[in-house]
């Protein structure tokens, strides 16, 4: 059970870290940490993909060929079905790889997450569960990655307020959990 310093509340809607996997997360939507191809990888998307069936990576391939023939842009989002996931959708986001941190990498980082956010609202999803995007292969610095993740969505929960229920970033290590814990200490 999360322990009170792993929740805020924030302009009515629920802010909480958990330590877990994304893929037994029972939400509105869950978020995959995806590459722009779409088409499937390691880490989150990897996971996601198996446990949830091939009826996502079809709507994803259709994504591709209707909406983004050169790949999902870094930074933005969509949705698809959850197919055989406890979760009702599967919002797919691609997050920066990290250069050094003079690429921008805060600013797509950042945008991933209000992509996220916005796909989320244009759908009634209240209730959501994030990974720690770009923290894994594409390897952004998790303290700093924590900052500008917590950051984002506070702001959004702030912004638009009544939107959502809650918004659940799922960590898959005690040690991760830490970092993010350390930065909602200093959000707060
Ligand atoms: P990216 O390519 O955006 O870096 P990864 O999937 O490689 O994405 O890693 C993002 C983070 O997700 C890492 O911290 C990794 O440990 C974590 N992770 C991997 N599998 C899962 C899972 N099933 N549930 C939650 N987090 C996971």
């Amino acid at each position: 059970m999360a322990m009170a310093q792993d929740a805020v509340t924030i302009a009515g809607a629920t802010l909480r870290l958990v330590q877990g996997d994304i893929t037994d997360q029972h939400v509105d939507a869950i978020v995959n940490a995806a590459n722009s191809t779409l088409l499937g990888g390691g880490g989150v998307d990897g996971a996601i993909h198996r446990r949830g069936g091939p009826a996502i990576l079809e709507e994803c391939q259709e994504i591709r060929r209707t909406r983004y023939p050169d790949g999902l842009p870094t930074g933005d989002a969509v949705a698809t079905t959850a197919g055989r996931l406890p979760a009702r959708r599967v919002i797919h986001t691609v997050g920066p790889r990290w250069h050094g941190g003079g690429a921008g990498e805060a600013e797509l980082l950042a945008s991933a997450y209000r992509s996220t956010l916005a796909r989320a609202r244009e759908e009634g999803l209240r209730t959501l569960a994030f990974p720690s995007i770009s923290t894994g292969a594409y390897g952004y610095p998790i303290e700093a990655a924590a900052r500008v993740a917590l950051g984002a969505v506070a702001d959004e929960l702030r912004v638009h307020a009544g939107a959502f229920d809650e918004v659940r970033f799922v960590l898959f290590s005690a040690a991760d959990l830490a970092v993010y814990r350390e930065a909602l200490r200093q959000l707060s």
